[in-house]
């Protein structure tokens, strides 16, 4: 399955749709400013940054992104609904280049039981979505969704519409993840030997991980003619999560041999990426994880070790350097400057505003007063909390705790209302943390937010390492998220109970994304 000549791997990131749709990935407006930034400096060809259609906080980051983001071309998701494809035209208006993404399922699964449409009316409605899709914009993709449950013969006469329609990009979902790598590379391999006009279009695949075989899927698209790979950071998505971006782009570029793809980002920029996405988020890449685990480059068993000394190709088959991985480092100093700042903090992948930098700023000049040493996870963790978490009203003031065995635990604190006067509160819990909630809940009047997940992590190593701690809370039947970071724990605590609560209050303007039923492929 040798290509004839080193054509282009087409990168498609779907990390801010199909990855932030998942539970527990959802961003807010700036973290995923933050996130198409570090992607355009990765490099991919096409962001797919949102689903316009879904809610007005949808369609404001897709427009945003697509303001903010030059390099990649600008992709916005929508069903074969003409309200939906006009909504993406409309957020895409700002884009260097835009790409409308339209979608229906073509399984009979999803025929019979989603659409309740009959095949002929399924190929109407892709007749019209496309070619409406197509009045409005050059770059157009049509997804059949659940296409690896559809009947092949069905399956090309709706590619063979698409095409006609005036679709460039025709992408093949494996949507629940339950095709197989032989089976998945044969579906390509027939739409390229039977549907007219293929020749003129890119084949892309969609792959989920429900069997742990979505890099491997793709793979074996690409094997079989496909040109695009639809894919996110660390692979997160529905479920399971998709293709991850990080794992295909190294598995062609390593197996060049193989598969005679070339690809356009820059790979040294996967390590920092993959943190980035990490940190926002507040969900910890595995240490075991392919290419952006904290071990995919630790050798540990002696023979090993000595291998990798004398010769470092005989166990590795890709240098650490290749995708930015240079392990824990000594960054910064507590002399270091705003210049030597703004540089790491470039390294970082983040692109910061001036408020932004002079608050992670002031955070890294406190931190090297009471921590050692700063590393890269420190700065990171700083940017995180300082810079992207709490952009809010409220503000922590002070914090003292009391506990110990045979004393009931107390917390009183002290918060700032950017419109209103400072407010003190105490209270009693199970723990000192149970109490410091209680009494930030009492003076901002969210009483009715409720914890469902508390965790904590060590940002670094070390006895002065920074804890950041990650909460999720109810509040109006809603999961809303927060992360705080600080050297003390129950501090940390502290100002991550604050940033859901301040992510709250900004909710009341920026409604949050809820996908509609049926919104993925
Ligand atoms: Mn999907």
């Amino acid at each position: 399955m040798h290509a004839d000549s080193n054509q282009r791997l087409i990168l498609f990131d779907t990390t801010l749709r199909d990855g932030e749709q998942a539970p527990g990935f959802n961003m807010n407006l700036d973290e995923k400013l933050q996130v198409a930034s570090a992607l355009g400096r990765l490099g991919v060809d096409v962001i797919e940054a949102g689903f316009p259609a879904a809610s007005p906080g949808d369609f404001e980051s897709v427009r945003a992104v697509a303001e903010a983001v030059r390099g990649p071309v600008i992709c916005g998701l929508a069903r074969c609904h003409q309200a939906d494809i006009e909504a993406v035209h409309r957020s895409l208006e700002g884009a260097e280049r835009s790409r409308i993404h339209v979608f229906l399922a073509t399984s009979p699964i999803h025929r019979e039981h989603k659409l309740q449409m009959g095949t002929d009316e399924v190929l109407r409605r892709i007749e019209s979505g496309v070619s409406l899709a197509r009045s409005l914009c050059e770059d157009v993709e049509f997804s059949a969704e659940d296409a690896s449950r559809t009947e092949p013969e069905f399956l090309a006469r709706a590619v063979q519409v698409a095409i006609e329609a005036g679709a460039g990009t025709i992408n093949i979902p494996d949507t629940v993840g339950y095709a197989i790598p032989s089976e998945f590379g044969e579906i390509f391999k027939m739409l390229n030997d039977v549907v007219p006009g293929v020749e003129s279009i890119v084949l892309s695949s969609h792959c989920h991980d429900d069997l742990g075989l979505a890099v491997a899927n793709s793979l074996a698209a690409l094997g079989n003619g496909a040109r695009q790979v639809e894919c996110t950071i660390n692979g997160i998505g529905e479920r399971a999560g998709n293709c991850a971006l990080e794992e295909v782009a190294m598995a062609v570029r390593t197996r060049q041999d193989e598969f005679g793809l070339e690809i356009g980002i820059d790979t040294t920029r996967l390590q920092s990426t993959s943190r980035l996405l990490s940190s926002i988020t507040g969900v910890p890449v595995p240490p075991n994880k392919a290419i952006v685990g904290a071990n995919a480059f630790a050798h540990e068993a002696g023979i090993h070790q000595h291998g990798v000394l004398a010769h470092s190709s005989t166990y590795e088959i890709m240098r650490p350097d290749d995708v930015g991985f240079s392990g824990e480092q000594l960054v910064l100093g507590k002399h270091s400057g705003r210049h030597a700042m703004r540089h790491k903090i470039e390294e970082l992948g983040y692109a910061l505003d001036e408020d932004s930098f002079e608050e992670v700023f002031v955070g890294f000049k406190k931190l090297a007063d009471r921590k050692k040493t700063v590393l890269d996870a420190d700065i990171e963790a700083l940017i995180v909390a300082a810079g992207i978490a709490t952009h809010g009203p409220w503000e922590l003031i002070s914090l003292h705790t009391s506990a110990g065995t045979g004393s009931l635990p107390t917390a009183s604190v002290e918060v700032a209302h950017r419109d209103d006067a400072s407010k003190a509160e105490a209270a009693v819990g199970d723990g000192p943390i149970d109490a410091t909630f209680k009494a930030l809940a009492r003076a901002t009047g969210y009483l009715d937010t409720s914890l469902t997940d508390y965790q904590v992590r060590s940002v670094t190593f070390g006895e002065d390492a920074q804890g950041q701690v990650t909460v999720h809370c109810e509040h109006e039947g809603r999961t809303v998220r927060g992360v705080g970071v600080s050297t003390d724990v129950i501090e940390a605590s502290a100002l991550a109970f604050l940033d859901v609560i301040n992510r709250c209050e900004n909710d009341r303007v920026q409604s949050d994304s809820v996908a509609p039923a049926g919104a993925d492929q």
